[in-house]
């Protein structure tokens, strides 16, 4: 039986394709019993999902996936159980949205330099929402410029490839002591993503600890049997709580949907011990 935690999801105030609404709807349905939204540099939909939990008595934590930049790597960091209202968290927050505004015109002006015109496509942000890569993804394959996400990265997304405009996010002990600041606890997320050596690796996870990091998503979607191992070795050998997160961005990722993911092994300290279920 999986746990029924699910602490690592997006909706449409990121790059996810659902409303929060339908989000908790659809965790509901799963299975799903304690779910965070946990989008992408906002808090946005934080309010709506919590309301829409609280009428399925479902528990809720709010959430949020923070960038990171580390070494020159982007490094993901998600804060949960933080206090939305916290301006130290929200005005970080909103510099990073602003980063990310900046980003996409310097994106949308390299797609145009190739005879590229996906301007139209992309839709407008409120201040409050999160432009990403994905959404350029999304407007390329509409477009027909890729067949499908995974195709658009590759060819115009990635480091090198020319849609890629390179951004410094929140340097790591920033986004840690924001989310701390907020009461909430930072977990460093989907470890096997950042295809680091071993010891740049350790490194990452020292420093990690160091600035305040507390636990380490160790069962994450996509992630293979060896990796969540692995996780799970460096969850103990760091003392870190384990967390258990999809990354769900919409169900047309039917590979990775909602109430999907295997148990936390047993020996781990659990996140959510922090909330006291
Ligand atoms: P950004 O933070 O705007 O640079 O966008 C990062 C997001 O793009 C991630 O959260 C993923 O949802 C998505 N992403 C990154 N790499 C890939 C990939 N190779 N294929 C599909 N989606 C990706
Ligand atoms: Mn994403
Ligand atoms: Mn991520
Ligand atoms: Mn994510």
């Amino acid at each position: 039986m999986p746990d029924g935690y699910d602490l690592h999801t997006h909706s449409q105030r990121s790059d996810g394709t659902l409303s929060p609404h339908e989000l908790v709807n659809r965790a509901a349905e799963r299975g799903i019993h304690c779910l965070s939204l946990t989008d992408h540099d906002t808090l946005a939909g934080v309010g709506e999902a919590a309301n829409r939990a609280r009428k399925l008595a479902m528990s809720f934590i709010p959430g949020v996936e923070i960038s990171t930049s580390w070494n020159d790597r982007t490094v993901h960091v998600l804060g949960l159980g933080v206090r939305t209202d916290d301006p130290g968290l929200t005005g970080g927050l909103e510099d990073l949205r602003r980063r990310r505004a900046d980003r996409a015109v310097a994106m949308t002006r390299a797609f145009a330099a190739q005879g590229i015109d996906i301007e139209a496509a992309l839709g407008t942000w409120t201040g409050e929402t999160s432009p990403t890569r994905t959404h350029f993804a999304r407007a390329l394959v509409r477009a027909g410029y890729a067949k499908d996400h995974k195709r658009a990265f590759k060819r115009f997304l990635r480091p090198g490839r020319p849609g890629y405009i390179k951004a410094t996010w929140a340097p790591l002990p920033d986004a840690i002591a924001w989310i701390r600041a907020a009461g909430g606890i930072a977990v460093l997320a989907h470890p096997q993503h950042y295809a680091l050596t071993r010891t740049r690796r350790e490194r990452l996870l020292g420093e990690f600890c160091a600035a305040g990091g507390g636990g380490i998503e160790v069962v994450t979607g996509n992630a293979s049997a060896a990796q969540i191992r692995d996780n799970a070795a460096c969850a103990r050998r760091y003392g870190l709580a384990a967390s258990v997160g999809s990354d769900f961005h919409g169900p047309a990722q039917h590979w990775n949907d909602l109430g999907r993911l295997p148990c936390l092994p047993r020996d781990l300290v659990p996140v959510w011990q922090h909330w006291n279920h």
